[in-house]
């Protein structure tokens, strides 16, 4: 689970795909997983739960899950998704077989001093804040038109 997180973070797309079950690589493409990514910025994942399984104990009749809330910025705006994943092993690996969002919703922008969402107990600045504001400027950034493009 949380290597499939730091590739989200660090947009490996092929990573994702790979670690994906066989049929759940029959309706994600690469190409779709990439976009997604691209303008996706996770901040934060808190692990609530996981039923821990060893490889050599793996019954498929009982798939363990990893219950999760994870936080995002998509195009300037605030996401929590929790969801129950399941995994199977194949090819003697752990893959990602499916997913039960059981909450996706907007969150508000907190102010500098407001309890951080992520349940970290900080404040929100001393918290995503830090990076928050970076990506903020960047996406900014990025939705300027590039003037000097015009000059000549
Ligand atoms: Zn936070």
């Amino acid at each position: 689970m949380r290597s499939r997180y730091s590739a989200y973070a660090v947009k490996n797309a092929e990573y994702i795909y790979k670690t994906y079950a066989n049929y759940k690589q029959k309706e994600n493409t690469i190409i779709d997983i990439l976009q997604w990514a691209e303008q996706t910025h996770w901040l934060k994942l808190n692990i609530n739960d996981s039923s821990h399984t060893a490889i050599d104990n793996f019954n498929p009749q009982v798939l363990p899950t990893v219950i999760f809330d994870a936080y995002y910025l998509h195009q300037q705006q605030l996401y929590k998704m929790s969801e129950c994943s399941r995994f199977v092993i194949e090819q003697n690996q752990w893959r990602y077989l499916d997913g039960n969002i059981f909450e996706h919703i907007k969150l508000n922008h907190p102010k500098r001093n407001d309890t951080c969402f992520c349940s970290s107990g900080k404040k929100f600045k001393k918290c995503c804040a830090k990076t928050i504001k970076p990506l903020m400027v960047l996406l900014q950034q990025s939705l300027v038109p590039n003037s000097t493009m015009h000059r000549h």
